[in-house]
């Protein structure tokens, strides 16, 4: 058993508005209070839509809930001419402790290279966010057995420039892009493999003592019937949760289940 406190991350991706996302945290909140989850045990966060991130922080920040919350994506921009982008300072301002960085959704409908994203992890970690790194292969890389080095090369060109004091904190997610928001689900295998391919990448290419602290989650069509089952090794320390987020009662019985 790792000493690593569990992270569970649901990103709503565009879903819910401020008033549905008020609703949802409340009653995540009620059913995690019911569900008795100790919070020493685990983390849990939620990642709503830009717009609804105000009404978050005023909610949970005001009741003094446990919960924490983060952004989706973050600009790699300082403030300034970069019309419909969003600065990691004023995420910063809105009180988000984390932010999720190079979603499979964003590199392939923006066209996000892992040069960008390595940007965005850089601007996230100057404001102090937790970027939530999320890396993972298609199904041909899959098949093709290639998936291991394609995933690895990406967490590498992702954090391009970034030292080992600079990422202590970091998260990272791997999300196979053929298991998000399909139904499909890697096997307790697979999800160890990578995540303990990922580690020993971070003990590598930083320093041990990187790798032990980093939190690694796995994300792809995770549910509460299959949650403990893909949290089972050692080496995966969370999961990146979408579909089986957007409900707080049933968010909450997802986390309970993975304690
Ligand atoms: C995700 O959006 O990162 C994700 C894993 O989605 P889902 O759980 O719906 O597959």
């Amino acid at each position: 058993m790792s000493d690593r406190t569990l992270l569970l991350a649901g990103n709503w991706k565009m879903n819910h508005d401020h008033l549905e996302a008020i609703s949802s945290v409340q009653k995540l909140a009620w059913a995690l209070e019911d569900a008795k989850l100790d919070e020493t045990k685990c983390d849990v966060v939620v990642i709503p839509p830009f717009t609804d991130i105000r009404s978050v922080q005023t909610l949970i920040q005001g009741d003094k809930l446990w919960l924490t919350y983060g952004a989706q994506d973050v600009s790699q921009h300082e403030p300034g001419a970069h019309t419909g982008e969003i600065a990691a300072s004023f995420l910063a301002r809105l009180g988000c402790t984390y932010v999720v960085v190079g979603h499979s959704e964003r590199r392939a409908n923006n066209h996000e290279t892992n040069d960008i994203v390595a940007a965005k992890v850089k601007a996230a970690l100057a404001q102090e966010i937790t970027p939530i790194l999320c890396i993972g292969e298609s199904l041909e890389q899959r098949q093709e057995k290639t998936h291991v080095d394609f995933t690895l090369t990406q967490l590498e060109e992702s954090l391009a420039d970034l030292d080992s004091a600079s990422l202590e904190g970091l998260v990272i997610a791997y999300e196979p892009v053929w298991a998000i928001g399909t139904g499909e689900t890697a096997t307790a295998e697979d999800a160890a493999e990578m995540a303990a391919a990922i580690r020993a990448r971070l003990a590598e290419r930083y320093s041990d003592s990187l790798a032990a602290s980093t939190r690694i989650l796995y994300g792809g069509s995770v549910k509460t019937d299959n949650v403990a089952q893909v949290l089972a090794s050692d080496d995966v320390d969370g999961a990146l949760v979408g579909g089986a987020s957007l409900n707080g009662p049933d968010f909450a019985a997802l986390c309970k289940a993975a304690v």
